[in-house]
């Protein structure tokens, strides 16, 4: 046995039952890894948009096993359209030419893959919901973990997998106003009854600085409300009340017109109503000695990405991968795993930065433009050209990262890898020191 491998991680404690997580506890167990989800909701959380699937993370969601699912779960919308104050219609737009889409892409709703990833590893993995991590203290060995419950365990790594808030970021890398860059506009988002009587499709009201979705998608038979508003960050208001959250939606659109008030009462008793930034992670590392941050807690792109979803997995395809190719040695694995994901993930949040602007337009005569514009676009010669280049550049986005084949492991991680890289992939990595820094951390609290 190699001095790696008398070293080398096996229990590793996952923070977040979410998308990242589960989908990383999938790959880690079927690599040998025993992973451990702790979830700080008593069960696992449903609701929220719908997310896409495109690119780099259909393959992923092809070797998880869990595409055909995800199929059986596609939102299938037709399309959308624009309507006005009186609700009249101003122009459609089909999902197949605006959407960006190729037709390989997926969408489903956030809560249906989640829940697939949690049934698909509930059998396998450790998860424990109602509990949190208070306390990460870092030795040469492994980490040692006191959660908010009070017991106190070890595990080899900690992943934290818990979104744009990490608690596991705090711990290890300091407060999040330190990585976290508001793009200027929240976005809000609940179940309500279908009282517009949509069928996969998709109701879009734009006023200035706000935008107003309105959709239902495949099987559902409730809508979902979607709001998006520019705000600056330090609104007057304590977002982690969702009471607050609620009465911050209702000031913001106080007084707005079309359907607004109705969707705005049916806020009141949404128990899956989710109200939060559009915000960035950025952060010049990944990983602090045996602590490494996955999906929106490394790398938010923000829900106006479109690719938070894709990246998540995508990154727990990669991370999973090197764990298992350095045959658990975790200098050499998350170094390797950032060195794969960087590029793709600046591309992907320089996209939403300005899909951000685009969403909340500011005066209401660039409204009127806009409105011109889907009046008039799907009757115009050059709509497929319009279509074209929008959908490549949200191709070259989805497909940003490029995977490799880590092969079917067939050793645990305690043993020297027994997988050879398969061809094209790449031979034993070399650390990169700046993302691999080992020193021990002192004990931090929540
Ligand atoms: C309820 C919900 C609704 C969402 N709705 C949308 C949406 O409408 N549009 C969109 O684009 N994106 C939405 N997102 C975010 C989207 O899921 C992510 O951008 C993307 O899928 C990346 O997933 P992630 O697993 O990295 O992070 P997330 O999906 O944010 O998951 C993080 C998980 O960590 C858990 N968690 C947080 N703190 C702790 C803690 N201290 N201890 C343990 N667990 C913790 C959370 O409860 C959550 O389950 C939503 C996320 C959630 C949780």
């Amino acid at each position: 046995m190699s001095s790696t491998a008398k070293t080398a991680a096996k229990t590793v404690l996952i923070s977040g039952a979410s998308v990242a997580g589960p989908a990383l506890a999938l790959w880690l167990h079927r690599y040998g890894f025993t992973p451990t989800v702790v979830e700080r909701a008593p069960e696992l959380r449903t609701g929220g948009y719908k997310v896409d699937i495109r690119g780099t993370a259909i393959e992923v969601c092809r070797r998880m096993g869990v595409l055909d699912e995800i199929r059986a779960k596609s939102t299938d919308m037709r399309g959308g359209s624009y309507v006005d104050d009186a609700g009249r219609t101003i122009g459609e737009l089909p999902a197949d030419i605006f959407g960006g889409r190729v037709e390989e892409d997926d969408e489903i709703m956030r809560g249906d893959l989640a829940r697939i990833l949690y049934e698909r590893t509930r059998d396998d993995v450790e998860y424990l919901f109602d509990d949190s991590i208070a306390a990460l203290a870092e030795d040469a060995h492994g980490v040692t973990v006191t959660f908010d419950s009070g017991t106190v365990r070890r595990f080899d790594l900690v992943v934290g997998a818990d979104g744009l808030h990490s608690n596991t970021r705090k711990l290890a890398f300091g407060p999040e106003e330190r990585f976290k860059r508001h793009l200027g506009a929240y976005i809000s988002i609940f179940t309500a009854p279908n009282h517009l009587g949509l069928d996969r499709w998709e109701t879009y009201h734009a006023l200035p600085k706000k935008l107003l979705c309105v959709y239902s998608a495949s099987g559902e038979t409730d809508a979902k409300n979607l709001f998006i508003f520019s705000a600056p960050e330090d609104v007057p208001y304590d977002l982690r009340d969702v009471t607050e959250q609620k009465r911050l939606l209702a000031d913001t659109f106080a007084g707005d017109g079309w359907e607004v008030p109705r969707l705005l009462g049916h806020a009141a008793d949404a128990d899956d109503f989710y109200l939060d930034s559009m915000s960035l992670v950025e952060m010049d590392r990944w990983s602090r000695g045996r602590v490494v941050l996955l999906g929106d807690a490394a790398h938010c792109s923000s829900p106006a990405s479109g690719q938070g979803t894709g990246l998540a997995l995508t990154g727990a395809y990669v991370l999973a991968g090197e764990l298992a190719r350095a045959g658990g040695d975790h200098t050499v694995a998350f170094a390797r795993y950032e060195e794969r994901m960087r590029p793709g993930v600046e591309q992907n949040q320089k996209m939403a930065e300005g899909f951000v602007k685009e969403m909340t337009v500011g005066s209401k005569w660039k409204i009127a433009l806009r409105m011109l514009m889907v009046r008039t676009l799907p009757k115009t010669p050059w709509k497929n050209l319009i279509a074209k280049k929008i959908r490549d550049g949200i191709q070259a986005a989805a497909n940003a990262v490029p995977i490799e084949d880590y092969g079917v492991p067939t050793a645990t991680p305690t043993e020297a890898p027994a997988t050879a890289p398969t061809p094209g992939a790449l031979a034993t990595p070399t650390p990169t020191p700046a993302a691999g820094d080992d020193t021990p951390r002192p004990t931090v609290t929540a």
